[in-house]
Order: structure tokens, then sequence, then C-alpha cells
């Protein structure tokens, strides 16, 4: 994309639109070439006009979240890479349901529940990505997952410029994934959630928390769980077995706390992790016949 396009599209907006951007400065990984264009649409009608150019000048574009389920190449990602942190970011309780908007971070959504009373999306607390990143993955902890509390989701179809809601039913949701980023871009959640003193949510968010810093390497750069856990047994399991712990390839490095995080312990690249992650799945293979799968999503250019 031309230094040309990338005016064009500053001048069509109001927000933030930065051009040849680093993806390492938007992953949790802290990893990641550039993209010809990252942008932050001050809103929502912004975020259209945006879209609308990409779809006729044929610019591939796309929406992500906080980056914490993502592992950008090296090579980087062609056209634009669009945040709706500033576009969807509306927050409010009704009834018994909370809505938000798709740039919502999780921590955030779940607190304001809890300040007004409302339980059901604790389980979410100390997961770093917001509503819309958390939605398409299938976000979940503790047994219960993002399909669980979704009532609908108000979606935008790019082609059709149509903004419609989609109830819960239409959408299919599994472990870790789910096809609602087939439906167009997520920009506001509907969830299901109940009355409860906030002193036992926030005592459950408590218990939730102290839990992952027992089990996770927090406070490092990565990008959670690497892969999913075969039928089973826990993909950690199977690659702590095997002495993995700490092994390491350029700075990137499996977490000595919990085998199935890499973390990046300093400069790691993309091409650091995809080794690592090659040779964990080579040997599980060998050892256990289990062909392990990403839960990460790997995207862009070598
Ligand atoms: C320390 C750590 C702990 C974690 N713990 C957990 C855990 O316990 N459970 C768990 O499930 N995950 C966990 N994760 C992974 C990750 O946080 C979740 O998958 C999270 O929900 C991803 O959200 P995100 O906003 O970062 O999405 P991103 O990684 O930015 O994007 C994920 C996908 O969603 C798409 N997308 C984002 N927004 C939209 C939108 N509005 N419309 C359409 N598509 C969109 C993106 O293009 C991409 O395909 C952890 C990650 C880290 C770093």
């Amino acid at each position: 994309m031309d230094n040309d396009i990338c005016e064009e599209l500053k001048g069509l907006m109001k927000g933030t639109l930065k051009a040849n951007e680093p993806m390492s400065k938007h992953t949790s990984f802290g990893i990641g070439g550039p993209v010809d264009a990252w942008a932050a649409p001050e809103t929502l009608e912004d975020f259209f006009a945006l879209l609308d150019v990409c779809e006729k000048k044929n610019i591939p574009y796309r929406v992500v979240g906080h980056g914490t389920n993502l592992l950008v190449r090296d090579g980087g990602i062609d056209g634009v890479v669009i945040s709706l942190r500033d576009a969807c970011r509306n927050l409010a309780a009704e009834g018994e349901r909370i809505i938000a908007g798709a740039g919502v971070s999780l921590g955030r959504a779940v607190r304001f529940a809890a300040e007004k009373g409302l339980q059901g999306l604790e389980f979410c607390v100390g997961i770093p990505g917001c509503v819309g990143g958390a939605l398409v993955a299938n976000a979940g902890a503790w047994g219960v997952s993002m399909g669980d509390i979704l009532a609908g989701a108000r979606i935008y179809t790019p082609g059709a410029g149509k903004t419609r809601k989609v109830p819960r039913n239409e959408i299919s949701f599994d472990y870790r994934k789910s096809d609602i980023a087939s439906f167009g871009v997520v920009l506001e959640a509907e969830f299901n959630v109940t009355r409860a003193e906030p002193e036992t949510i926030r005592a459950r968010m408590k218990e939730h928390l102290a839990r992952r810093a027992e089990t996770q390497p927090v406070g490092f750069k990565s990008a959670g769980c690497v892969f999913k856990n075969p039928t089973g047994c826990h993909a950690g399991a199977l690659i702590d077995a095997l002495g993995f712990k700490g092994y390491m390839s350029g700075d990137a490095m499996v977490s000595d706390v919990h085998a199935n995080f890499i973390i990046n312990a300093g400069s790691a690249t993309a091409a650091d992790v995809m080794r690592i992650i090659s040779e964990i799945k080579g040997r599980v293979r060998g050892s256990a016949g289990i062909e392990l799968e990403e839960e990460i999503e790997i995207l862009g250019r070598d």
C-alpha cells in the first residue's frame, strides 16, 4: 500500500492512523512485523468510512482486538489493521443484561458488572482480550466460555453496509472457536447476567485471579495457551512430560510455570516462536500420536 493511500485514509476519518506500524506494539507477545496502516477510528461513522474505502479499493483489512491471541509473523501484514478500542467503547447495564462494545476490555466489563451487582462475567477476569476478540476466539476459563453467556451481537456486514442484531442461536460456538466473524465485524454484544451481591462477585473474581497467578506466567509477554487441549488431556501436561519447560529458540521460551505458554523473554521473533511450535508438535506427534492444534492465531507473511 503506498503512502498516498495512507494519506487518503487519514483524511477520510477522525482517529489514529499510523503508516508502517510494527504489530509488535499491538500484540501481547510483543512480536510482529509492520502493517501497512494501523487505524483506530474515533467513531463508528469513521470506521464505516474507512471500511468503505478499503472495500472499494480492494485494500485488505482486519479488525483486531487487543492482539492477545495473535502471533504476527515477522514479515508483517498487508493492508490495514483496525482497532475498535475508541469506536466501540460503550458499556451499559439494562436489567439482567450487560451491553458492551466490541472494543471494551473484558477486565472493564467484568468490573463494571460487579459494581452493578450483576454476576456471570467473572470467569473473564484475567483474560486480557476485549469483547470482539473474545467472542471470535470463544475465550473461556473455569469451564465457562463467551458463548455460554451471550444473548446476541450487533454485527456490521461490510459488503452490504448493514448493521443487524444476530441472536445467539444463529452463532456456533465450540471449544475456543466460533463462527461469529463469518457474519461480519462484531460491534457490540449483549450478555446474560443475574443479580448477586457485589462482594460475592468480587470474591469470586479474586479467587480466579489468585488461581491464575499460581498456574500461569503472569507478567510475561505471551499469547496465553499456544495449543488447544486435545480430547481427554491437557496440552500443557503432554508438553511438560517431554521436558520442554525452559526450552528456548532465540528469545522465545517455553514457560517454566506452564508448558503450554511460550513467552517472549526479550526480543523474540515470530520465527523463534514458530520453531518451538514445530518442535513441540513433532515431538508430541512422535511420542503420543497426538496432533496438537494451535489455539493462537498466526497471521501475516514470513
Ligand atoms: C496472559 C494471557 C492469558 C490468557 N488466558 C486466556 C484464557 O484463560 N482463556 C482464553 O480463552 N484465552 C486466553 N488468552 C487468549 C486471549 O486473551 C483470548 O483469546 C482473547 O479473548 C482474545 O481477545 P483479543 O481482543 O486480544 O483478540 P485478538 O487476539 O486481537 O483477535 C482474535 C481474533 O478475533 C478477531 N477479531 C477481534 N475483534 C473483532 C471484531 N470486533 N469483529 C470481528 N473479528 C474480530 C481478530 O481478527 C482475530 O481473528 C490469554 C492470553 C494471554 C496473553
